[in-house]
């Protein structure tokens, strides 16, 4: 059982501070186990029993964290959810799921709050704080007690997916996470990913309740809040690498100088391509290394530990983590010369997702194999290059043209904060290269000098046909570039 994590560190240090809420609230260790007793007891008189779904309509706070543990001890799955989607999402989800209840955090969120009302949920206060509660459907147990979770994954590529992820998953990723980084008892984990994500639950929750470490909540990211936040004793920074950008950005605006010298010892960057120039700029900011981390919500975040060394140009997401296997499939289209699909197996793997066994079966095989989507190879130390989706190679002329390698291009010139690059399928099959740039300079000249600047760093294949300047790019509330809406959202300035 994965609530162990939380009964064994409440029975070591129970008096240690375990959430640090945005309002201020702040809850030892104990005060978590009484409010996920007493959040489990609500779930119990609300019917809900063991293999039912509990929808978690949240963002981060210290309800979120109650009703994560307390879904699973009354026996149910949790299933968190973000807040910030659209009802219509959100009615998506409760369609797949069929949840015996919905939780929603209505005391930090606004959004939530709109949920509530529209499930006409009942406001609960209690030692787990303040929530609203609906029974939309009634009891449907599924027989698989080994799940503990059910996440949404980002939906990048289309729809989310629900993947299911065990009580072993959770404790594999768990542990392992809170072991890389040497996350101990005084760590203070500033806890802005999303509890809804992967990275946010295993990396971050799971690993510091594990490690009797304190976590900082915020339910959304300001690069202000957290500039604040590492100026005053967060010592471990999980984020992705958009959150690295905004906040130097933010700095740099601001006058603010560099990080150097805070209590800050760790901080890791995953879910989404960390271009070498990037790191190379964050960690001359932040004085200490960036560990860059390679996961999906099918593998509970971590498939490769954190190794690069401080300054290294790489690409490299690092080795396999122990006990977990990695392979390339070299037959793919586009594949060859030791790059491929990245292929793992391990105690990581999720059971499937959930009510589309077709999916499943198409990812993952007889072996327990996952095929992961992202194209990589492993270098002669075995460590693993992540060259971006096979989905989203873009095969120009036939020549293979991945994304990543024109988005850190475009993103080593100063006036740009982060960009997105896209193949486009033209009429004769061919595939053109398209980049969606937010810039830092209002300079109506500025995609011309990109468009230059790129020039002079890329062969002319893989150069953008078109770049397009915006003000903000579609994310998911991770803050991931949501690729898959960018043609629709941009159509407008398409030529
Ligand atoms: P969907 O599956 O719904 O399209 P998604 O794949 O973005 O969305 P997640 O599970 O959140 O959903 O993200 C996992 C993906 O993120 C990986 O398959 C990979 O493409 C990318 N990723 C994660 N970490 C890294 C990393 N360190 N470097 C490069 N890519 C990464
Ligand atoms: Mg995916």
């Amino acid at each position: 059982m994965i609530c162990d994590y939380l009964d064994d560190t409440v029975l070591r240090w129970p008096d240690t501070l375990a959430i640090l809420d945005s309002d201020g609230r702040r809850w030892t260790y104990s005060d978590l186990q009484t409010a996920v007793t007493m959040a489990a007891k609500l779930l119990t008189e609300n019917g809900v029993t063991r293999g039912d779904r509990v929808l978690i309509v949240a963002e981060n706070c210290a309800e979120t964290v109650a009703f994560l543990f307390a879904s699973i001890r009354a026996g149910a799955w949790a299933v968190p959810v973000n807040a910030r989607q659209t009802p219509s999402e959100i009615a998506r989800i409760l369609d797949h799921a069929t949840p015996r209840a919905v939780v929603l955090t209505v005391s930090i969120s606004s959004d939530a709050a709109k949920h509530a009302e529209n499930l006409q949920a009942e406001p609960q206060e209690g030692a787990f704080g303040k929530i609203a509660i609906a029974t939309p459907y009634s009891s449907a147990p599924d027989p698989d007690h080994d799940v503990a979770v059910m996440l949404y994954t980002t939906g990048t590529t289309g729809q989310p997916k629900g993947v299911m992820l065990t009580h072993g998953n959770l404790r594999f990723g768990g542990h392992a996470s809170a072991t890389i980084r040497g996350i101990t008892k005084g760590d203070v984990v500033y806890g802005v990913l999303p509890m809804t994500h992967v990275f946010g639950l295993a990396s971050m929750v799971m690993a510091s309740v594990y490690a009797g470490a304190t976590i900082q909540l915020d339910p959304r990211f300001s690069a202000e809040k957290l500039y604040k936040a590492l100026r005053s004793g967060v010592t471990i920074l999980p984020a992705v690498p958009q959150m690295h950008a905004l906040l130097m950005q933010y700095t740099q605006e601001n006058n603010l100088g560099a990080l150097v010298g805070s209590g800050l010892r760790y901080v890791s960057s995953g879910a989404a391509p960390l271009d070498p120039i990037w790191k190379k700029k964050a960690e001359a900011f932040y004085g200490i290394a960036l560990q860059n981390g390679y996961g999906m919500t099918e593998t509970t975040a971590g498939v490769a530990t954190t190794c690069n060394a401080m300054g290294s140009p790489d690409t490299s997401v690092g080795q396999p983590l122990a006990g977990v296997d990695v392979r390339i499939d070299q037959t793919i289209e586009g594949g060859g010369d030791g790059l491929g699909e990245v292929l793992t197996r391990g105690p990581h793997i999720m059971r499937g997702y959930y009510k589309n066994p077709d999916e499943t079966a198409r990812v993952l095989d007889a072996h327990g194999w996952l095929r992961t989507g992202d194209l990589g190879k492993l270098d002669d130390q075995g460590r693993l290059h992540i060259l971006g989706r096979s989905k989203e190679l873009i095969i120009r002329g036939g020549f293979n043209v991945y994304p990543p390698e024109v988005e850190a291009a475009l993103n080593d010139h100063p006036g740009v904060v982060q960009s997105a690059v896209i193949g486009r399928t033209l009429a004769d099959g061919d595939e053109q290269v398209l980049a969606f740039v937010q810039c830092n300079v209002a300079d109506a000249l500025i995609a011309e000098t990109l468009k230059a600047f790129v020039a002079g760093k890329l062969a002319p294949y893989k150069r953008p046909s078109q770049i397009i300047i915006a003000k903000s790019l579609p994310a998911a509330p991770t803050g991931k570039i949501l690729k898959h809406k960018l043609l629709e959202h941009f159509a407008k300035d398409l030529c």
